[in-house]
């Protein structure tokens, strides 16, 4: 009897003492929207950008915030070559010599828009690679770029999905973020904001909203209907357009539609293009981004 319940005691404690050894998985949107994107994820093992399409002092000062700097970075994992993602990229990686990783093409239409080589690792798109701790799966998205991509990044907490950029959800991009915890999905414009916004020529408008532009909320609401799983926890609407979308909005499509399904266990946040959201500890139930950052 007593042998039991030591030998119980024992398997009790080998579970217990690893949990308080390792250090929870820190998760951080510095800022997203149609103006720059960049996110933070922070490991045992790694500190990673997902793309860094801040200017290099945001992302430096937006860093700064949680008490980290640009020069403790691991990698910068680059989903395609716009702007809006690659903004501090150049400086991060010659200055710093902070280790890119990006597909081919993505390499190559960067390092024509900065006039300059650009020391990349190179990925396959669909490959999975790692980076330390941090299991990277890349995938293809429908989107007006070189060979765009999204990642879902697995963790010793979970898994983190990017689903930004893209023109409409396909089956395989479904498929691949299904299993996510996290997920930051793009719901870029409303879409009667679009059509009557005045400063943006009908060929804009037109390419954003084609099969390889971007999400509107409606389309996002249905893509997050499909994906939504027992599994997800958090889920950040991204790459908000500024003149085309209100964070209101886009809550209030995606929160209808999950609402509908039941989804009650997903908390929903928009995420700013000004300031960073408030870190989220992977695995663990608090909410994404305070009401009011959004
Ligand atoms: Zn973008
Ligand atoms: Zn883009």
């Amino acid at each position: 009897m007593g042998d039991i319940q030591f030998s119980a005691f024992r398997f009790a404690l080998q579970d217990f003492v690893p949990t308080l050894a390792r250090v929870s998985v820190q998760f951080t949107i510095l800022g997203s929207g149609s103006s720059g994107n960049c996110a933070y994820l922070e490991t045992d093992e790694a500190r990673l950008l997902i793309d860094a399409g801040l200017s290099t002092r945001q992302i430096r000062n937006r860093l700064l915030t949680i008490g980290r700097t640009p020069e403790n970075l691991t990698g910068i994992l680059v989903t395609h070559e716009h702007h809006d993602h690659i903004q501090g990229l150049a400086v991060l990686a010659t200055k710093l010599s902070v280790p890119i990783y990006c597909n081919r093409l993505t390499k190559e239409a960067i390092e024509l828009l900065v006039e300059a080589p650009v020391r990349c690792n190179i990925f396959s798109t669909g490959a999975s690679f790692d980076v330390n701790d941090v299991r990277v799966d890349t995938f293809s998205v429908p989107h007006d770029a070189y060979d765009p991509v999204g990642f879902l990044l697995h963790t010793h907490a979970g898994q983190i999905g990017f689903l930004t950029d893209l023109g409409h959800a396909t089956k395989l991009v479904i498929e691949r973020v299904r299993t996510a915890n996290v997920l930051v999905l793009e719901a870029n414009h409303d879409l009667k904001l679009l059509q009557d916004d005045t400063r943006r020529p009908w060929s804009i408008k037109q390419r954003i909203l084609s099969r390889h532009g971007h999400l509107s909320n409606a389309a996002a609401a249905e893509a997050a209907e499909q994906i939504v799983s027992a599994e997800l926890r958090h889920l950040y609407l991204g790459h908000l357009s500024g003149d085309c979308n209100r964070p209101e909005i886009a809550l209030a499509t995606v929160n209808e539609r999950l609402a509908r399904l039941g989804a009650a266990h997903v908390s929903v946040a928009a995420a700013s293009q000004d300031v960073p959201c408030a870190t989220l500890s992977v695995g663990s139930q608090t909410p994404a981004c305070p009401t009011g950052t959004a």
